[in-house]
């Protein structure tokens, strides 16, 4: 099967490289939502956050801190986000896992994707009792 971040990690594709370490490369998202919108990804080929193991997400997780850290120190933006896509119903188009790390500046248009309401109290004590339970 046809990978496209396997094929940049592989060196078949090209990419605006950010970083790389022995186990994960990151490189410019070719459809910025700001720019130095930064993809991290692993070098081995996981379909989503669920197909890592917790080592991978751990190197993952390094990886995504450095490059917050080298994005930060040397575009000075306002602020990041870092986001994660897990299949298609959250919105993964590409089946190669990664973070997406967003450098957000003043009036970059950008806006939440979700909506915040209070959640009634049984709800939540339902969902904690089946999360611990
Ligand atoms: P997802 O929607 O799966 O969370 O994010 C996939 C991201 O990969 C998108 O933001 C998209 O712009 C980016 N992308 C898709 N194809 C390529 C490519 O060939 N090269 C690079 N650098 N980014 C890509
Ligand atoms: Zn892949």
């Amino acid at each position: 099967m046809s990978c496209v971040f396997c094929a940049i990690v592989e060196g078949r594709a090209p990419a605006w490289q950010v970083y790389e370490d022995d186990d994960c490369q990151a490189f410019l998202d070719i459809n910025p939502a700001t720019p130095g919108h930064t993809l991290v990804v692993p070098k081995h080929h996981a379909t989503d956050l669920l197909d890592l193991d917790e080592g991978g997400a751990q190197l993952v997780m390094r990886a995504t801190h450095r490059v917050a850290r080298l994005l930060d120190e040397r575009l000075s933006p306002a602020g990041l986000n870092v986001v994660q896509a897990t299949r298609a119903a959250a919105w993964q188009t590409v089946f190669h896992m990664h973070m997406h790390v967003i450098p957000r500046y003043d009036d970059d248009g950008l806006t939440p994707p979700w909506r915040v309401a209070p959640a009634d109290a049984g709800q939540l004590a339902d969902i904690s009792r089946r999360l611990t339970g």
